[in-house]
C-alpha cells in the first residue's frame, strides 16, 4: 500500500491530483499539504512512497523545498514529482537538479501521471528490497563476526579444559620467571590452586631451590628461543610423594618474540620402575639377587677408573665353597640352592654398604671391597667372610661341611685390568684350597716382594726426575660442531731407563703415595704453560691446555700461588690453561677447595671436573663449586651405544652441564658412531682415540697447523645434529 504525498497551493489541483493518485494502486492513501512549510512538517513524522510537488509555489521556491526534503537521509531515494505550468527548459534542468526524480506539465495528463507514478514506486519499492538486503547482509555479516569471537572464546576455554584433562604437568612462565598458566594435573601434584599461582614468581610458588634450578633452565630456552632437549627429573609431590618426570622447555613465542617458557612434564615413574627391573635382571644373579659377572665387571672397571690417579685401592676376594659338590650329591639341588642362597646373605652382611657382593656362577662369588686403606683392612674382610660360613650352614640341616677358600688380588698393585685382578685372585684362591681350603690367600702373599717391586718405582722415579726423562704427550680435544681442535689435555710419561715410555698406571699410585708427585706435578704445569705461551706466540691462539692436578697438591700447597707464578714465568695466557680436576677432588675438604678454585677462576684459568660420573652419587654438588666445564667420563662414552644406562648418565650429564652454564665435554671416543651420537645429544667437545692418541707436542702443533692453514680436519665433518 503506497502513501503519496501532494504538495500544492491550489485548492483545485490539490483535489484532482488526489483523485488521480488513487487510481494508481488499489488501497492508495493519499495526504495534501497546501505549502512547502506544512508538507516539511508532515515529513517530520510520516514516510511517503511518492511525493508529487508544484514547482511554483508562495512562500518557498521548488528547488529549494526539494533539497531540504533531499537533506533528510530518510527521503534520499524517495520519487518527487514535480509539476511545473511552462515547458521551461531552465526550470526543468533547476528542478532536477534539485534533485526531482520526474516532471509533469501541467495542465497533467492523468494517464501519463498514473503511468508514470506506478514505475517510480515500483522502482523505490525495489530499490528498498535491495537496500534491506544490503543491509541485512551487513547484519548477519556482523553477527558472524561476533560468533567467530565467540568460538574463539570457546575454544582457549575449551584448550584449557583439554589441557586440563591431559595426564601431563603443563605449566607457562613469562621472562621473569613468573607464571602465566598452570594447568590442574600440575597444581593438584603441588598441592596448589591453579588460578591462585598466575602472576606469582616461581621462588614463591615452588621454593627457591626448585625454582632456582628452574629459572637456570628456562633462561637458557629464552636465550636460545629453541626447544630444550628433555630431561629426567624427580619431582616431589604436596603429599610428599617422589615421582620421576620427563620434562620438556619449549620457548613461549608471540609473533617474533620470546614471551615466556612451556614447561610440561610427563610422569614416567613406572617407565623407569620397569627400566630398573629390566637392568636389574639382566645384571644380578636370579637365584640369590646377589650382582653377576658382568655388574662386578663394570663396577671393577669403573672402580679402577676411579683411582687411576692413585688416591684409592680397592680389593677383589674371589670365594670358592669346599664340599659344595656334596651339598648337592647328598641333599640335592633344592638344599643346594637355599645354601647359596644364605651364603649371599652372610657375604652381604660382612660386606660394607659401598661394596659389591656378585654371584659368579654355580658356588662362585666374589666382593668388591672398595676404599681399601691397608692390607689389615682386606685381611679382616677375609678373616669375616671365612668366619661366616657356619652360620650361613647352620641355617640349613647339613651332615656335611662346607668351607670357603678365599683368594684376594688388591688394585693396583696386583693388576690394573679386571682379568687381571680376576686372575690373580683366582690364583690365590687355589693357593688356599691347596692348604685345605677353609681360609684365605692375598695374591702378593710375599710382601717382601711387594715392598721390593714398589722401592724400584720409587727409585725409577727419583732417577727420572733428577734426569728430567718426564715428557708430555698432548691429546687433541675437538669442537664437535665444527670439527676444529679447540684444546688439549697434556698426559704425563716417564722415559723409563731403556728408552721404553711409561704410562701413568704404571708410577703415578707411587708418586702420589711417596709424596714425589708435588715436584713431577709442578713440573707438569710448568711444561704445558711454556708450550702453551709458546703456540700461543706462534698464533694458535684459540684453544686450551688441560693439565691433570693431584689430590695431594691441594692437600699440601696453594694450588693459585704456584699456578700465578707458572703463568708469570711462562707467559701462557690464564684463560687457555684448563686444570682438570676429579670429583674426589673437589669433595675433599670442600671449603678449603672451593676457596682455591674461586682464586684460581680469578686469575681467568678454566677448571673441569675430569671422570665426571664415578664419583659422587648426587650431582647436585657441581652447582656450588665454581667450575666451567664437565668431562664426562670414558666409561660411560665408551658403551654410550651399547648400554642404555650408559646413554643415560651421558645424556643427563649434558643436559646437567647446559642448565647450569657448563660446557661439557666427552672423553674416550674411539668410533665416528659415538662422536656422532655425542654430537646429536649436543655434546660440545669430544676427546678420543677417534681424533687422535695423545701425541708428542710437534705432532700436535702439525695438526693446528694444518687446521690453520688449509681447513685440514681430524677427522672428516659429522653428522648435523637435526
Ligand atoms: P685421564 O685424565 O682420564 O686421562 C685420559 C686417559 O685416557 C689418558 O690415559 C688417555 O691416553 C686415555 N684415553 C684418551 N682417549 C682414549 C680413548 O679413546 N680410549 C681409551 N681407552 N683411552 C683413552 P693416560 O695418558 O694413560 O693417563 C691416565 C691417567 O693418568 C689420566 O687419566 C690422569 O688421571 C692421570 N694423569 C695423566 N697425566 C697426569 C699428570 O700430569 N698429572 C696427574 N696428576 N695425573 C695425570
Ligand atoms: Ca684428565
Ligand atoms: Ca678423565
Amino acid at each position: 500500500m503506497a502513501l503519496i504525498l501532494i504538495v500544492d497551493d491550489q485548492n483545485t489541483n490539490r483535489q484532482i491530483y488526489s483523485q488521480i493518485a488513487r487510481r494508481i494502486e488499489d488501497g492508495t492513501d493519499v495526504v495534501t499539504c497546501a505549502g512547502s512549510h506544512d508538507a516539511l512538517k508532515w515529513l517530520d513524522h510520516n514516510d511517503p512512497d511518492l511525493i508529487l510537488t508544484d514547482f511554483n509555489m508562495p512562500g518557498m521556491h521548488g528547488d529549494d523545498f526539494i533539497g531540504q526534503i533531499r537533506a533528510n537521509p530518510r527521503f534520499a531515494d524517495v520519487p518527487i514529482i514535480v509539476v511545473t505550468v511552462f515547458e521551461d527548459r531552465n526550470l526543468r534542468l533547476r528542478a532536477l537538479d534539485a534533485g526531482a526524480t520526474d516532471l509533469l506539465i501541467s495542465p497533467v495528463d492523468h494517464r501519463e501521471f498514473v503511468a508514470r507514478a506506478r514505475n517510480l514506486l515500483k522502482m523505490h519499492r525495489q530499490s528498498q528490497v535491495l537496500s534491506n538486503r544490503a543491509s541485512s547482509l551487513l547484519e548477519s555479516l556482523k553477527k558472524s563476526e561476533s560468533i567467530l569471537a565467540w568460538t574463539q572464546r570457546e575454544n582457549e576455554s575449551r584448550l584449557v579444559n583439554v589441557i586440563n584433562t591431559l595426564p601431563v604437568m603443563v605449566s607457562a612462565t613469562d621472562v621473569d620467571g613468573c607464571f602465566l598458566f598452570m594447568n590442574s594435573n600440575k597444581a593438584n601434584y603441588l598441592g596448589l590452586k591453579a588460578e591462585d599461582v598466575v602472576g606469582r614468581s616461581c621462588t614463591e610458588v615452588l621454593g627457591e631451590q626448585v625454582a632456582e634450578r628452574n629459572t637456570a633452565i628456562d633462561q637458557l630456552v629464552i636465550a636460545s628461543g629453541t626447544d630444550l632437549r628433555s630431561f629426567e627429573e624427580e619431582i616431589v609431590s604436596s603429599k610428599g610423594t617422589r615421582k620421576i618426570f620427563m620434562t620438556t622447555k619449549s620457548p613461549l613465542i608471540e609473533g617474533k618474540r620470546v614471551i615466556g617458557v612451556v614447561t610440561s612434564s610427563q610422569d614416567i615413574t613406572d617407565r623407569k620402575a620397569a627400566e630398573t627391573h629390566l637392568h636389574h635382571m639382566a645384571h644380578h644373579d636370579g637365584l640369590t639377587g646377589l650382582a653377576n659377572r658382568s655388574l662386578l665387571r663394570d663396577r671393577v672397571d669403573r672402580e679402577i677408573g676411579r683411582c687411576r690417579r692413585g688416591d684409592g685401592r680397592f680389593a677383589l676376594h674371589l670365594i670358592d665353597l669346599d664340599g659344595f659338590k656334596q651339598v648337592n650329591d647328598v641333599h640335592g639341588h633344592a638344599t643346594g640352592d637355599e645354601l647359596l642362597v644364605r651364603v649371599g646373605e652372610q657375604l652381604r652382611n660382612v660386606a660394607s654398604p659401598n661394596d659389591l657382593v656378585a654371584r659368579l656362577g654355580g658356588d662362585e662369588f666374589a666382593i668388591l671391597q672398595t676404599n681399601v686403606k691397608n692390607d689389615t683392612h682386606v685381611e679382616q674382610l677375609g678373616q669375616a667372610i671365612t668366619n661366616a660360613m657356619p652360620d650361613a650352614i647352620s641355617l640349613i640341616d647339613l651332615s656335611t661341611s662346607v668351607t670357603a677358600s678365599i683368594g684376594i688380588a688388591v688394585h693396583p698393585e696386583d693388576g690394573n685390568s679386571f682379568e687381571k685382578l680376576m686372575s690373580n685372585a683366582d690364583q690365590a684362591m687355589y693357593k688356599t684350597k691347596a692348604a685345605s681350603g677353609n681360609g684365605f690367600c692375598l695374591y702378593a702373599t710375599n710382601l717382601d716382594a711387594r715392598a721390593e717391586a714398589e722401592r724400584r718405582v720409587d727409585d725409577a722415579l727419583k732417577a727420572a726426575l733428577d734426569d728430567r726423562r718426564f715428557e708430555l704427550l698432548y691429546q687433541p680435544q675437538v669442537d664437535l660442531k665444527s670439527g676444529d681442535i679447540c684444546g688439549c689435555e697434556a698426559l704425563l710419561r716417564m722415559r723409563g731407563e731403556d728408552g721404553a715410555l711409561i704410562a701413568p698406571a704404571d708410577f703415578l699410585a707411587r708418586a702420589e703415595r711417596n709424596g714425589m708427585i708435588m715436584p713431577i706435578n709442578e713440573w707438569v704445569i710448568y711444561e704445558a704453560c711454556r708450550q702453551g705461551a709458546e703456540w700461543h706466540s706462534k698464533g694458535y691462539t684459540d684453544f686450551t691446555i688441560g693439565v691433570n692436578l693431584s689430590p695431594v697438591q691441594f692437600q699440601r700447597q696453594s694450588v693459585p700461588l704456584l699456578v700465578a707464578r707458572i703463568l708469570a714465568e711462562t707467559g701462557m695466557p690464564a684463560h687457555c690453561l684448563d686444570l682438570e680436576l676429579t670429583e674426589s677432588i673437589v669433595l675433599h675438604d670442600r671449603k678449603q677447595v672451593a676457596q682455591q678454585l674461586s682464586q684460581l677462576r680469578t686469575l681467568g684459568i678454566k677448571i673441569s671436573i675430569d671422570d665426571f660420573g664415578t664419583g659422587c652419587s648426587s650431582l647436585s654438588y657441581v652447582k656450588h663449586f665454581p667450575v666451567d666445564r664437565l668431562k664426562i667420563d670414558q666409561s660411560f662414552v665408551r658403551d654410550m651405544l651399547k648400554n642404555p644406562s650408559d646413554t643415560a648418565i651421558v645424556r643427563a650429564t649434558i643436559n646437567l652441564g647446559h642448565s647450569l652454564g657448563l660446557e661439557v665435554i666427552a672423553e674416550g671416543v674411539e668410533d665416528r658412531a659415538v662422536a656422532n651420537a655425542l654430537l646429536l645429544e649436543h655434546c660440545d667437545r669430544a676427546q678420543g682415540y677417534y681424533f687422535s692418541r695423545p701425541a708428542p707436542a710437534d705432532e700436535f702443533e702439525q695438526a693446528m697447523q694444518k687446521q690453520l692453514r688449509y681447513g685440514t680436519r681430524l677427522v672428516e665433518s659429522l653428522q648435523e645434529p637435526a
